[in-house]
Parts: C-alpha cells; structure tokens; sequence
C-alpha cells in the first residue's frame, strides 16, 4: 500500500465511528501499555544500540513517562471524553449548551531521534485517546528505536486505526503533501517551518513542539553547590540532546569562580573523571551532528572538558568561556553537550543577551531573591521556566508543555495531550415551547428590549 492508500483506509477507518467509541478507545491504550511492558529490555536495548542511552534514562524518560501517561488517560478517558453542559444564555431561552468532545479525524505524528521512545508515544495518546486515527513518521536517526516502536503498534493496532511509518526525510516529505485533520510535530525549528508551510495549504491546525536558545541565569544569592548539581543534571542528561536543556548559563560575575569550581566536581561525581568511561553518558547521536558541534568549540576559550573523539561520537561534557554572541556557538540552539558561560555584572546587562534571541522554549533562574526571579518570570516569554531547577517542568502533567513564537505553537501531556487533539464542538439545542419574538423581524421598538437582554444576561 502507498501513502495515500494508507491514509484512506484510515480515514474510511474513521467514518466507521470506531474510534468514537470509549470502550474501545481504552482497549486499545490498555493493550498498548501490556505490549510495552512486554518489550521493555528491547527498547532499552534499542535506545543503547541508538546512541548509548543508559538503562536509568531508558527507562525514567522513555519508558516509565509513557507508561505513567497511559495510566493516566486509562483512568480520565472517562470524564474527559464526556460531552460538557454549559449554562445557557437567557438570550436563548429555552435551550441547553455542550461542547462536544469531538476528535478531528486522522491525525500525523511526526517524531524526533532525540527521545525516540517517548516523543513518539506521547502525542499518539493523545490522538487514540481522543478517538482518532493516526500515522506516526519515528525519526530515521534512530533505526532500532523506531523499528521496536513500529513492531509495538504492528502488534496492538489494526493499520487501518493506528500505523507507523518508517522511512528518511522524503517519507516524511510524502506524508506532508497528504490531506491531513491534525499534524503534530516534535522537531527543528526550520523543519517546523516546512510543516507549517504544508499545513496551511490544507487549513491543518498543528501542534508544533520546536526547540531555541534556552537561557539559565544565575544570580550572586543562588545556592551554588546545588545549582551546579541541577544545571549538570539538566544539561548533561541525554547527552546534552534534550530540547528543554539549558542552552547557555549567564551567571553573575562575582559568583562564576565558585560556580564552576562545584560544577567540575559535579560532572566528575556523576560521571567519573572520564565521562567516556561512564555507562550514564550517552553518545552523539550520529557524524552529522558531532561534526556540528565540532565546529561550535572551534575558536572557543574551553574552562571545562573539551575531549573529542570521532570514532565513538563522544563529546565530553564541555564549558567554554564568555562567547560572543555572534560566535557559532551562541548562534543556533546546541543540541549537545556544550554549554557557554557567558557573565553579566548588573541587572541591566542581562536583557540585551536574552532580547538578542527569539523566545526560547525554556527559562531558568537560579536565585534567592525572590523579587529578581519573579521579574525575569513575569518580563520574558517564553514556552516553560523553573526556578532553582532545570527541566523539571516536563515531569509535571498538570502543566502543558510547548514552545511559543519560534520554539513552538500548542502544548501537550495529561488531559492537554487529550485536548490538543479533540475539536471542542458547540451545540446548542433549543425548545420550542417559548419563541420569544423580540430577535425576528419587524424590528420596530425591539432595540430597548434587546439592549436590555444583551447587558444583563447574555
Ligand atoms: P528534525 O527537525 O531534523 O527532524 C524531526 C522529524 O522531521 C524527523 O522525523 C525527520 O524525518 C523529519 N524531517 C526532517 N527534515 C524534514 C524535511 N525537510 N521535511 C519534512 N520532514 C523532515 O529534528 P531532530 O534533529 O530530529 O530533533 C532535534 C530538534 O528537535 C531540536 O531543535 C530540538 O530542540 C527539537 N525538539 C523539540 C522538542 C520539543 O518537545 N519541543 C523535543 C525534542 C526535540
């Protein structure tokens, strides 16, 4: 079958009404959490053939994320999924108002290499759970990952429901030009603009979750020993190929020393003295990529690491010292494990940095003073921010995650993940035992009456 045969069995799928039904729905999303469970040591298996991730990471930011997540929706489909009544208006009285839980119909998924797993899987709950039918493109960097990822949805969904479809950038190309309900795509910024581009030729809403340049800014009264804990953590987790990742620390000058003094001596306590030796470090994920981020340290005052080494794509994790913003490394987001250190000496030495870029997708603050954190909060936007931590706001359900402006439209996990792929559908129905006249024709010596309706009951 081709692509758009593929895409019209799904839609004939649909019309079926199939996939309205709740019971259904949730059959599905359970068998979906038995095979995952079953294929478990494959999938971490696949994640270290990929790039080396380690078992932990495997497990707490692929597998566990999605078995959480189906546990979730399992338990919510229910009350989610149910028709909400609305007050009615007096202007239209006698009636009722409900919205209407209403899926858009077939949707495409389009995944990242980055968390092959998890990034895959999660917007593809969403679409089933909110009763549509999906294709999802895993990503081609990838190859086991997204082989297991498509031997899990051969073996839980009828192709006609749910499909995957492996393949490089002229698959996904192929799947573009289709006419689609939805698109979700987890990607770059540049390719975000390629889907957005094909959406609109077709009126498609999209969600795209994109990445940018996040800042991590660290003030004089920040803990600085748990600072450093928490920004290696977040930096170096995946590699450093974390989309939420700090990008570049802008810390105060006074408080720099003492900062990367802990920092050393925490990448050495979480990795060892040689983090290539280390099992929790993950690889570049292919020669693309590290050449990539080669060239970033070329012409750079490296502080920490620096150590390269082609054959097995590793990167030490890497600080450099006060790039320019006009260096490759302050450039484009990073995507890996280098991370700049660039210093300010007062408050106002810090918006002509962040402004210099578009609106990242995250924001931390390390400090103690709580006016300062409050106000960054409140004067910059951007997709999410923690302060005192990095990228724990993904590990929150209750908050939607996504970008905003170039990191990203739309936001996604828990019941969002269910609402970004459900059309909230109005409907009012009235009675018809009361037909006030006052809104028919002839007019005459209404207007008071309406004015009126309008002001105290609409
Ligand atoms: P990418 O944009 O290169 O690829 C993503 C997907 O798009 C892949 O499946 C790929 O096949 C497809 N693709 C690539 N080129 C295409 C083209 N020309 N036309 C159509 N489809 C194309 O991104 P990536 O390298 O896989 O991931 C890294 C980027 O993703 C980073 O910028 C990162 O910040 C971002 N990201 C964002 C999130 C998020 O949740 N916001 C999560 C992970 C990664």
């Amino acid at each position: 079958m081709n692509i758009a045969q593929i895409i019209q069995k799904q839609k004939d799928y649909f019309k079926t009404q199939r996939t309205k039904n709740i019971s259904f729905r949730k059959k599905s999303l359970q068998n979906l959490k038995s095979e995952i469970q079953k294929r478990e040591a494959d999938i971490i298996d696949a994640l270290y053939k990929d790039f080396k991730k380690s078992e932990f990471e495997s497990y707490a930011l692929e597998i566990g994320i999605i078995l959480a997540e189906l546990d979730l929706v399992i338990k919510k489909i229910n009350a989610w999924s149910k028709p909400k009544t609305v007050l009615p208006t007096l202007i239209n009285f006698p009636s009722w108002s409900k919205i209407y839980k209403d899926p858009y119909g077939s949707v495409l998924v389009i995944a990242p290499w980055n968390y092959p797993f998890q990034l895959a899987f999660s917007p593809l709950i969403g679409a089933v759970a909110a009763g549509n039918t999906a294709v999802l493109k895993p990503s081609e960097l990838t190859p086991a990952t997204s082989r297991i990822v498509s031997q899990i949805i051969e073996n839980v969904f009828d192709q006609n429901h749910v499909c995957s479809i492996e393949g490089d950038v002229s698959v996904s190309q192929k799947l573009l030009e289709q006419r689609w309900d939805y698109i979700f795509f987890t990607g770059s910024v540049g390719v975000g603009k390629i889907v957005a581009k094909a959406a609109a030729n077709f009126l498609t809403p999209t969600t795209l979750e994109l990445g940018g340049k996040s800042p991590c800014i660290i003030d004089e009264t920040a803990n600085l020993k748990i600072a450093a804990r928490r920004v290696v953590w977040g930096k170096f987790i995946n590699g450093g190929q974390t989309c939420i990742a700090p990008d570049y620390l802008l810390i105060h000058k006074k408080v720099k020393e003492e900062f990367l003094k802990n920092f050393e001596q925490e990448i050495e306590n979480f990795y060892g003295s040689n983090p290539q030796n280390s099992k929790d470090f993950p690889r570049i994920i292919n020669t693309r990529n590290f050449n990539r981020l080669k060239s970033m340290l070329e012409n750079e005052n490296i502080l920490i690491g620096g150590k390269l080494d082609a054959n097995d794509l590793y990167i030490a994790p890497t600080l450099v010292n006060d790039s320019s913003l006009d260096s490759k490394v302050m450039k484009d987001e990073i995507f890996g494990p280098i991370l700049p250190v660039l210093t300010y000496g007062s408050e106002d030495e810090i918006d002509p940095i962040i402004s210099h870029y578009e609106k990242p997708l995250s924001f931390y603050i390390f400090s103690n003073n709580k006016n300062f954190s409050k106000k960054l909060i409140e004067l910059y936007s951007f997709g999410g921010g923690v302060i005192n931590d990095t990228i724990v706001h993904f590990a929150n359900h209750r908050l939607p995650f996504g970008g905003v402006g170039h990191s990203g439209d739309g936001a996604y996990h828990g019941k969002l993940s269910f609402d970004t792929f459900t059309h909230d559908k109005s409907v009012t129905k009235r009675f018809n035992w009361l037909d006030l006249p006052v809104k028919y024709a002839p007019y005459d010596g209404k207007l008071k009456t309406v004015k009126f309706l309008l002001k105290y009951f609409s």
